[in-house]
């Protein structure tokens, strides 16, 4: 049996957690859940789950949780505090990281450092502060399992292997809603527009980011610190019916691939029993009803983003928190109509432009950038909207 905490649990990723777990509950019993504000669900999770500790954001929520579901229930934790006892107390033997953002970087690092494994879909951990998680990993001696369907992808397709055989790794995109429209076109998408995504249902803030093409950004610099490749040798292909998940190409010319259809739950079930396989409950992958698979080179222009991200992480240090912290903002603004879908980028592109980047040696000189990049991206959003900041 596998004890498993699972941080963001009221996420797309965390309810796909549970509802595996729910399939298999001779394999995987939960200890802890941790939300933001969604109580309601939380509180159906730990009615079906019974986890002895729970975590919310504030000591309001956890009053106002304790309220539903009386004294029996588990111990609530709440705050930053009680989300790093989440995952460094909690007796599970796998911590799941599946909370959105940099929100998601202390307790992920604390959960590796305390030398849980981690299954990590959290994907902004790796962005901000991939010296430093890959160094606490090879400390600690817990291991880390990539989530991200790429990384899974990539990940079985490296099984049997050596990494020093590999050429390239080439990470496949839908190319969000928005491919192959114009530049004129994206000047009046919405954020409805931009929440449409074709394949994959996910939170908001990552289909805003594969709608920008900055999800396949933050995935070029979580390969890069995952499997220990340059940037140089990362590409990006677009294949819009998002079935072939990611491919490794060896220095032979061999292409490894993993296909299926586009569903979390597979490479989630991966990390949650690697190095077994779980029967799971999905239609089968049938390529002789879909005919054709495309592939195409992303588009530079439309989609800037992307090269945002190759910037960032070649300018290294501090950079790529900066470049995240600024997205977070500016989708954020964006979400919230203050901003257009063509403004994510240019805000992005002039923090980066304002940052003197350090080395990203510990979490401290990480912690200062990123909260100094959610400043200046308002001070650039405020300057967009024409207003005054005083
Ligand atoms: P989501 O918005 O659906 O869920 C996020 C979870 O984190 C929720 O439980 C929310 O309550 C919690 N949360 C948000 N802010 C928090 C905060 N400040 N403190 C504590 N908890 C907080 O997001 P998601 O789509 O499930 O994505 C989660 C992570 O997984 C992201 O990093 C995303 O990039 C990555 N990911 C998601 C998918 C997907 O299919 N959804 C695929 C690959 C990777
Ligand atoms: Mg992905």
């Amino acid at each position: 049996m596998k004890r498993l905490a699972v941080l963001g649990s009221t996420g797309s990723i965390g309810v796909s957690t549970l509802e595996i777990v729910a399939e298999h509950p001779d394999r995987f019993q939960i200890v802890t859940l941790t939300a933001g504000r969604n109580l309601a669900l939380l509180e159906e999770q730990i009615a079906r789950f019974s986890p002895a500790t729970v975590a919310v954001p504030d000591q309001d929520n956890a009053r106002r949780l304790r309220e539903r579901i009386g004294d029996d229930g588990p111990q609530i934790l709440f705050g930053k505090a009680g989300l790093i006892a989440c995952a460094v107390d909690s007796p599970a033997d796998m911590v799941v990281s599946a909370i959105v953002g940099a929100a998601g970087l202390e307790p992920t690092l604390a959960a590796i450092e305390a030398g849980k494994d981690v299954a990590l879909a959290n994907k902004e951990t790796l962005v901000i502060a991939g010296e430093l998680v890959m160094s606490a990993v090879a400390k600690a001696g817990g291991q880390l399992f990539p989530v991200d369907s790429e990384h899974s992808a990539i990940f079985q397709s490296l099984e049997g292997h050596r990494i020093s055989d590999v050429r390239r790794l080439i990470l496949t995109a839908s190319g969000g809603p928005f491919r192959n429209w114009s530049l004129d076109d994206l000047q009046e998408v919405t954020p409805q527009d931009a929440l449409a995504h074709p394949n994959w249902n996910m939170g908001r803030k990552i289909t805003i980011d594969s709608a920008t093409m900055m999800n396949k950004g933050l995935e070029v610099i979580e390969a890069h610190w995952l499997f220990d490749l340059p940037v140089d040798k990362i590409a990006v292909h677009i294949h819009p019916e998002s079935i072939v998940h990611s491919m490794v190409e060896y220095v032979d010319g061999a292409v490894m691939a993993q296909l299926g259809i586009p569903d979390m739950k597979t490479p989630i079930a991966y990390a949650l029993s690697y190095p077994e396989r779980l029967p799971l409950d999905l239609p089968p992958l049938d390529l002789c009803r879909l005919g054709k698979l495309h592939f195409a080179a992303p588009d530079s222009q439309c989609f800037p983003c992307l090269g945002l991200a190759y910037d960032a992480i070649r300018r290294g240090g501090t950079t790529p928190a900066v470049l995240n912290a600024a997205n977070e903002l500016a989708v954020d603004a964006f979400l919230m109509e203050q901003i257009g879908f063509l403004d994510i980028p240019r805000i992005i592109s002039m923090v980066m432009d304002q940052h003197a980047t350090v080395e990203a040696s510990g979490l401290e000189p990480i912690l200062a950038a990123d909260s100094w990049a959610r400043q200046a991206a308002k001070r650039v959003i405020a300057d967009l909207q024409g207003a005054s900041y005083a």
